[in-house]
């Protein structure tokens, strides 16, 4: 069957999430390079919080989402890696994933493989090769080495305490709950802290015996970035990848010598997957590590397409933990 309209969810405005509305939008045939995706589940992601408020400024009216998963219904030409029927499932730059189906480039659309079910699919492209990217592409991070991972039982964050314990990699998180810390322990974080109520640059020199820690992965931004600074070595590497409590003010340079010769860096997954073959090989490793039990996709909400607003007062009021599949 071919769809030729999808329910798709899309702004008129920046703002609340108020804003989000779902519409009716055509759906048509794919041309050069593109695929015709049906989607099954639809992942939600802070990213999208963002391009609602506008943090992340795009041109109006847009369609939201970066992540889904779903099956493929057609394919244009030079489409070598995906056949009409096949299960598959993306992160992609170009926002509009909150839909039932589209139309869309193929080149970061990864086959999925039949141990990963369509929520896990939807659940893991974004976040898990984040991660991936985190890990192995971002710093050297060898096996012994220490990081404090800023949010770790969010969506990105338990994915990234079950992919440190398997790499050997000693991880400190920080959440802002009792509850969310013993949840990112069970998921292979090395030591929690409680962020709203310890001093995390104090508690980190503690649990590393005064040196500190080798990296920092903090998506928190403006509410601790000074403080993450605080908790490297010298020559460590800060990485800021996010601004959940908002965008990190203009840094002074001079601060990164003063605290030691600290290396800063602020990536992006796009810049990651922007080629198709790295792509596909990155998804490749991520599926292995879930196919071979090392990291578990755990889904902890699920909103129907329609109610997204409700997805989004629930991610920005920090109540989720894990990932938030939005069904289809
Ligand atoms: P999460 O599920 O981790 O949700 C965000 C978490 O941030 C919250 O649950 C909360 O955890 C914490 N937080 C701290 N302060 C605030 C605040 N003021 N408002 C809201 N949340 C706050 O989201 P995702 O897994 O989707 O993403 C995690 C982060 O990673 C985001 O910042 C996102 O932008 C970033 N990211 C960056 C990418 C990149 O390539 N640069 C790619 C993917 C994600 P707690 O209550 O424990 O503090």
């Amino acid at each position: 069957m071919h769809t030729t309209t999808a329910p798709t969810v899309v702004i008129d405005a920046f703002g609340g999430p108020e804003v989000l509305r779902l519409e009716d939008r055509p759906v048509g045939e794919p041309g050069p390079g593109e695929i015709r995706i049906r989607h099954e589940a639809c992942g939600l992601n802070f990213i999208d919080v963002y391009q609602r408020t506008g943090l992340y400024p795009m041109q109006l009216p847009a369609a939201l989402g970066r992540e889904a998963a779903g099956v493929v219904e057609a394919v244009g030409e030079g489409v070598t890696h995906l056949r009409a029927g096949d299960r598959a499932a993306y992160a992609s730059g170009q926002s509009g994933a909150y839909c039932a189906a589209r139309v869309m480039d193929a080149a970061q659309v990864c086959p999925l493989p039949e141990g990963v079910s369509f929520d896990e699919g939807a659940a893991m492209m974004l976040k898990g090769l984040t991660v991936h990217y985190l890990f192995r592409r971002t710093v050297p991070i060898t096996r012994g080495d220490t990081v404090l991972f800023h949010a770790a039982a969010g969506g990105v964050g338990l994915i990234a305490c079950q992919w440190a314990r398997d790499e050997g990699i000693t991880l400190i998180g920080t959440a802002g709950s009792d509850e969310k810390c013993a949840l990112a322990l069970e998921h292979g974080a090395s030591h929690m802290i409680n962020y709203r109520t310890e001093d995390f640059p104090v508690r980190v020199k503690e649990l590393t015996g005064g040196k500190g820690v080798d990296v920092v992965m903090d998506s928190v931004g403006a509410d601790t970035f000074d403080g993450s600074l605080d908790c490297l070595k010298p020559l460590g590497m800060m990485i800021s990848f996010g601004n959940a409590s908002g965008k990190v003010p203009p840094v002074d340079l001079g601060t990164l010598a003063a605290k030691g010769s600290l290396k800063l860096t602020r990536p992006t997954l796009f810049t990651h997957i922007a080629e198709h073959q790295t792509c596909q090989t990155m998804a490749q490793e991520l599926f292995a590590k879930v196919l071979s039990g090392a990291v578990r996709i755990r889904i902890d909400q699920r909103f129907a397409l329609a109610d997204v607003a409700e997805a989004h007062r629930a991610l920005e009021a920090r109540k989720t933990t894990g990932a938030t599949v939005l069904t289809v």
